[in-house]
């Protein structure tokens, strides 16, 4: 177990919740433009925004931002000490510091010496691409135990003035450098990780490379806090967080995860654009639903059971099931205000509620189109049974 810091209202490390993190990309200066866009990211699941602290404009704009942001605002701080202190001075939760950036130990001890008599927490912030030239030349490169000796060396000018408020990131964007650096770091501290796979890029490749330098280390214990660098909007990093929690089962549902089959022959409607517009009409609810699209009545409801609510297609009708068990048979083009309507009613009045209300005949009715369907299509609709028997026949003859 990792020890324990606070970004002002939320705790990292020591067993506290994974928190999702994310970067505005306004000018600080704007100070309307950019709390603009730290509610958006704490609506779509950043628990702590950063914002960089580069110039007098910025660090005065933090001064006002930071006592009307929803979440805790990090300053990230690179190359001037002034703008650190100026930073500690607007009230921020939070620093990053950059060993690569920011050298000079009398710099790096002053900062530190502020920050604790002001009990706000600094995030050694590694980076690869702007390690420190003197271990790139020792390490002959990057490495990640060049990575990890620079958050030593950061650490302990921090503990020559009695600073132990810390969090560690060695990020990189090679993702297998960066899992190294981490696991080496886990083992070498017992420090908060702040894990993140730097310049992942845009999307989709930036979200796999981050996914899975990010999901491999939590998946191993290792991790306290995260952030998708994509070069995206940066709500897509706070939703990416915040899903890949949910997913790995770290955080609660939030929101709606909606799932969907990958549509086959057997599909009687087309999922995908049944999907898309399912996620669109179900986003803005907020439910924190388990909504299944599927895309035939024959598999669907049975494939998608564990699902709270979900919708299987069939012979231009959608069958509505809740747990599984279906409730309501809608024509097709019913469907996705079908589920609108049910998600909404399931928040009200709970799951229970509205199976006691499902339609009495729905499950006659839905038994009846499955059973024209497999007469349709036949049951062994890859004709496996008739092969198989044409092989045997071979056989014994
Ligand atoms: S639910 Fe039906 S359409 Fe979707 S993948 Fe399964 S069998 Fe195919």
């Amino acid at each position: 177990m990792t020890r324990q810091i606070s970004l002002g209202s939320v705790k990292v490390g020591g067993g506290a919740p994974i928190s999702v993190q994310s970067m505005t990309t306004t000018k600080t200066a704007d100070v309307e433009g950019t709390l603009a866009q730290i509610y958006a990211l704490a609506a779509a699941g950043a628990d702590v925004v950063r914002c960089t602290c580069n110039d007098q404009d910025a660090a005065e704009g933090l001064a006002q931002i930071v006592p009307r942001s929803p979440v805790p605002i990090v300053a990230d701080i690179h190359f001037h000490v002034e703008m650190a202190l100026a930073a500690l001075d607007a009230g921020v939760h939070g620093l990053r510091l950059n060993p690569g950036n920011l050298r000079k130990p009398e710099e790096i001890k002053l900062v530190a010496s502020e920050a604790r008599d002001r009990g706000v927490p600094i995030r050694i912030g590694v980076n690869a691409g702007s390690l420190h030239p003197e271990l790139y030349q020792r390490f002959g490169g990057a490495t990640p135990e060049a990575l990890v000796e620079s958050a030593r060396q950061e650490l302990a000018y921090f503990e020559e003035v009695d600073f132990s408020d810390v969090k560690i990131s060695v990020k990189a964007s090679s993702v297998a450098t960066m899992i190294a650096a981490y696991r080496l770091a886990a083992e070498t501290f017992d420090h908060p990780l702040h894990l993140g796979v730097t310049e992942a890029g845009p999307l989709p490749g930036g979200l796999l490379k981050a996914t899975a330098g990010i999901a491999t280390l939590l998946a191993e214990g290792i991790g306290d806090t995260l952030r998708y660098s994509l070069t995206a909007d940066p709500v897509e990093e706070a939703k990416a967080g915040r899903q890949l929690l949910e997913a790995l089962g770290l955080r609660e549902r939030k929101g709606l995860d909606l799932i969907a089959c990958p549509s086959c022959g057997r599909a009687e409607v087309d999922v995908i654009k049944v999907a898309n517009e399912a996620q669109e009409a179900l986003s803005a609810l907020n439910i924190p639903l388990q909504v299944a699209v599927m895309g035939c009545v024959v598999n669907g409801p049975g494939e998608a059971r564990h699902a709270d609510l979900g919708i299987a297609a069939g012979r231009h009708r959608g069958h509505l099931f809740i747990q599984g068990q279906i409730v309501r048979v809608v024509p097709e083009d019913e469907m996705v205000d079908a589920l609108v309507d049910e998600a909404k009613k399931i928040a009200a009045e709970g799951v229970a509620a509205r199976l006691a209300a499902r339609d009495a005949h729905a499950e006659e009715e839905a038994a009846a189109d499955r059973a024209l369907l497999l007469d349709d299509k036949g049951l062994d609709a890859n004709r496996s049974n008739e092969r198989i028997a044409r092989i045997r026949r071979r056989g014994e003859s």
